[in-house]
């Protein structure tokens, strides 16, 4: 097959697993498959590779403890733990949550419920890059604000926020900070107690590990409400017997993460600008989304005017390469994406949208094959478009 036949460039919504993570996996679906609660010895081994990946994925994130660390299905279940376990078990202090409006459905979709069991729910704007309000924040934080939800960095425009500067001003008024890293681990050092991070999520998958695993650092001390009961693993925060492959998996995936997220950014980074400048050099009417400094090392978001991202995506894939045109979980509709709205895009703006997100597999001829392929593809489509005026045909 020709390294043109396939080019994968959506890491957005899956990345593969590494060979590495795959080989420390497999013994514990073959051999090691006690159950790590049994009292016979085929639990000890589960129980040690269990909190062998606990503290791995500590180290990643520089959590004080192991312990801090509670294993989940994924992002979603650990962003739905962390707002709702937060909020349930402080009602009695204030009723009141604070969070983005570029938060990923399963952030937003939790504060919306929390609405409907009688909480306040505040939306800070953002600016045109996607970056949060510092001052917005300030101004609505409140004596019964109980939790501040914001995400590390953007996974559709790839905006990095300011969350230390989030984490000091949401203390001086006693709330908790909940961070959801899932586009940022692994691309970006995150150190939970530098930066004054209450609570956050993690994905596996994001990080080169097997989907269905996650994980919440809830900082030591910091109690929450389980919303899922049963036989009390986890602390008995996140009951149901663990997910030990999986969790194994996750465990090598840190660990991989820590030694070679350094040099594996810096890749990322060049091979980002290469596809960014070269999409932006070549194509009129070509704009870059999200901030162009404080941005995600394998995050290229562009949007062409006058077309729909949808039929370049088509195009894209007939060539053989694989984007998206935002998060994989709204895809599905066709309700321009809340996040490039929320930085003030009209509907056809933001329709126009085309997100590339790069992985350890990218190699910089591929990213030339795309920017040389993109402005054909641009060119043909705008020359269908009703919306191209006619100097623009170029
Ligand atoms: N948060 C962010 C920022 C995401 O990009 C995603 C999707 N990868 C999620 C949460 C949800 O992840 P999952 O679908 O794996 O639960």
């Amino acid at each position: 097959m020709s390294v043109h036949s396939r080019i994968y460039m959506d890491c957005v919504s899956g990345k593969p697993v590494d060979p590495r993570v795959i080989d420390a996996m497999l013994p514990y679906m073959r051999e090691f498959y006690g159950n790590p609660s049994s009292v016979h010895s085929f639990s000890g081994e589960p129980r040690r590779a269990l909190e062998e990946a606990r503290s791995a994925v500590a180290r990643l994130i520089s959590a004080e403890r192991p312990e801090s660390i509670i294993f989940t299905s994924g992002a979603t279940e650990s962003n739905n733990m962390a707002i709702k376990g937060v909020a349930f078990r402080n009602a009695d202090r204030g009723k009141h949550v604070i969070t983005s409006s570029v938060e990923h459905m399963s952030v937003m979709n939790s504060c919306k419920y929390l609405k409907t069991k009688g909480f306040d729910l505040t939306f800070l704007p953002v600016d045109r890059y996607g970056v949060v309000d510092l001052e917005a924040l300030e101004r609505e934080l409140r004596e019964d604000t109980v939790l501040v939800s914001i995400q590390y960095a953007n996974s559709e425009i790839g905006t990095i926020q300011p969350i230390r500067e989030v984490a000091q001003i949401v203390h001086r008024k006693n709330a908790y900070l909940h961070v959801d890293a899932t586009a940022a681990n692994g691309r970006l050092p995150i150190d939970v107690q530098r930066e004054g991070i209450d609570l956050l999520t993690l994905s596996s998958n994001d990080i080169y590990g097997p989907r269905g695993v996650g994980a919440l650092y809830i900082r030591e001390g910091l109690r929450i409400e389980p919303i899922i009961h049963g036989g009390g693993q986890e602390r008995g925060l996140r009951s149901g017997t663990e997910n030990i492959a999986g969790v194994v998996g996750f465990g090598k995936a840190a660990e991989i993460a820590m030694n070679e997220m350094q040099s594996e950014s810096e890749k990322l980074r060049k091979l980002r600008d290469r596809l960014i400048r070269g999409l932006l050099d070549g194509i009129p009417y070509a704009f870059l989304n999200g901030h162009p400094v404080h941005r995600l090392p394998d995050n290229a978001a562009v949007r062409f005017s006058f077309i729909e991202g949808e039929s370049i995506l088509l195009s894209l894939d007939m060539m053989g390469v694989a984007a998206s045109s935002g998060s994989a979980c709204t895809a599905k509709t066709l309700e321009p994406s809340h996040v490039l709205m929320a930085t003030g895009l009209r509907h056809e703006e933001a329709h126009g949208s085309v997100l590339f997100t790069l992985g350890r597999h990218n190699t910089e001829e591929e990213v030339d094959y795309v920017v040389r392929i993109m402005p054909d593809i641009v060119k043909r489509l705008r020359a269908m478009s009703p919306l191209t005026p006619k100097e623009v045909l170029w």
